[in-house]
């Protein structure tokens, strides 16, 4: 057995004052919790090699592989609207990068791994129950088609962190097209050094978007990537949850499965975070934080656009652009969960109107989509009757597709998951995981993987009264 990664480190051959270089912290009795078998093979790893002791004690942190050059990355960012002029990671650790069998260069970083500079009061560790949520919750978007970091693997370290009680500590190999954030670009503008701005994004546009021009192009681009990706959150019912601009990829992947929540009973207004407690971060404000985490990136990328009242419009001109290509976006995901391959001018409306029904009665989000292909939608509402009135629109509006009702139906069965991480699940897993049983975690983690298929697993269930999971915490 080998265990070779292929590491070609681009971003620890940046400046210096773009990271500080260190190791991780060993940890004492690292234990296996699960290797995720087909991105290993994608990242050109031996899966059964990462399970043996020599991966295992890379995966903790206690040794390092061949060809890492391990580095915590600096940034800022807005918290929930306040400045934070340093963050960085604090508990999170780039080993280094490699390029995948598709192409794509992926960091792979150890969260979890030990104090860093940027650690400030905080222990650098994290305990299982985040490092489980991540997992399941990541590699599930990652099985719904929609971008996201990924999870390679996670350990116990046999050490106790201490959060309110003492809980299990973990380390999550986690995945990324890149961990440069809004908040990246937000450190060096803070500081006004529009050298490392210049260095930052010459090195995002040619790792992520070879095709754009200069740093409007960029900006352009990771507007775009923004409102595709969260219409596809909203498409699965998905709440980030700390939407902070340290948190806001601009590779447009879905990153920091801290808060997050998928609702069960829908409401626009639904948050889970316990610390969110004016609803900055609720489901439907998604793309108006999206637009203001955007300004702020626009904002750093002014000193690089030329002559600078002419650099404002521009930039200003690409952010309001959001609403319209997130509207486009947002259309073409949930007319697909319609089953509506055409355009009409009232579809908007349409879906509206199942969603303003939805939530008057709480309706089961995922169920309710999942059931239009079988005709049996009206079941996941308390009152049938508001379903059944709507329900004759849409069917008048089916039958104006051309391909006919079975093509509908196999669109909506491609575009609705009959399961996804519902919160009393991942709180199940997370709670039998540190009573030492993997079994729950592994079997919403198998189900999770095609979430599109007919199923009759109990996963697939809302939460029974006194079932519900109301509020998250942060991952720390
Ligand atoms: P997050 O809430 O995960 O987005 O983290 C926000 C900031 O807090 C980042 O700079 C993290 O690196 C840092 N942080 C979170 N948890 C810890 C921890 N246990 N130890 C050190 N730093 C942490
Ligand atoms: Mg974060």
């Amino acid at each position: 057995m080998t265990l070779h990664f292929d590491f070609d480190n681009s971003y620890a051959r940046l400046p210096d004052r773009f990271y500080a270089r260190l190791g991780p912290t060993p940890v004492r009795a690292p234990r296996l919790i699960a290797v995720n078998a087909p991105l290993a093979r994608a990242l050109g790893l031996d899966a059964d090699a990462l399970t043996a002791p020599e991966g295992l004690a890379i995966l903790a942190g206690n040794a390092l592989p061949e060809g890492a050059d391990p580095l915590a990355q600096a940034y800022a960012g807005h918290q929930f609207g306040g400045w934070v002029p340093q963050l960085g990671d604090g508990r999170a650790l780039l080993l280094g990068e490699v390029v995948d069998r598709g192409g794509v260069r992926r960091d792979v970083q150890l969260k979890g791994a030990g104090p860093t500079p940027f650690s400030r009061m905080g222990d650098g560790r994290a305990w299982l129950g985040p490092v489980i949520r991540e997992y399941v919750v990541s590699e599930a978007m990652h099985a719904l088609g929609i971008p996201t970091t990924r999870a390679l693997a996670a350990v116990e370290t046999g050490e106790k962190v201490y959060r309110e009680r003492p809980l299990p500590g973990a380390v999550l190999t986690r995945v990324a097209c890149s961990h440069i954030r809004v908040g990246t670009f937000q450190f060096f503008a803070a500081r006004q050094d529009t050298e490392a701005l210049e260095t930052l994004s010459a090195h995002v546009i040619a790792r992520h978007y070879p095709e754009a021009d200069g740093p409007l192009g960029l900006l352009h681009a990771v507007i775009a990537a923004q409102a595709r990706l969260v219409a596809r959150w909203m498409g699965v019912g998905f709440i980030h949850g700390v939407m902070n601009t340290d948190n806001m990829s601009v590779a447009g992947e879905t990153i920091d499965y801290g808060p997050c929540a998928f609702v069960d009973g829908y409401h626009p207004d639904r948050v889970f975070s316990s610390i969110d407690r004016f609803g900055r971060y609720a489901y439907a404000r998604q793309p108006d934080i999206a637009v203001w985490n955007l300004a702020q990136f626009a904002s750093c990328l002014i000193p690089l656009m030329g002559p600078r009242e002419a650099a404002i419009a521009a930039a200003t001109e690409a952010v309001h652009a959001f609403p319209d290509l997130f509207a486009a976006e947002w259309a073409a995901v949930f007319r697909a969960k319609l089953g509506l391959a055409t355009e009409e001018d009232g579809d908007v409306a349409l879906i509206g109107a199942l969603m303003d029904r939805m939530a008057a009665v709480e309706a089961d989000f995922t169920l309710t989509f999942r059931r239009l292909a079988d005709g049996t939608g009206r079941e996941a509402f308390a009152d049938p009757a508001a379903f059944d009135t709507w329900a004759e629109a849409w069917e008048a509006r089916l039958g104006r597709e051309p391909g006919g009702r079975a093509a509908a139906e196999a669109r909506m069965r491609a575009a609705n998951p009959a399961v996804i991480p519902r919160n009393h699940r991942i709180e199940e897993a997370i709670a039998a995981a540190v009573a030492g049983d993997l079994g729950p975690f592994e079997a919403l983690t198998a189900a999770l993987a095609t979430p599109y298929a007919d199923t009759d697993s109990p996963l697939t269930a809302p939460p029974r009264p006194g079932e519900e999971v109301t509020e998250t915490f942060c991952g720390t």
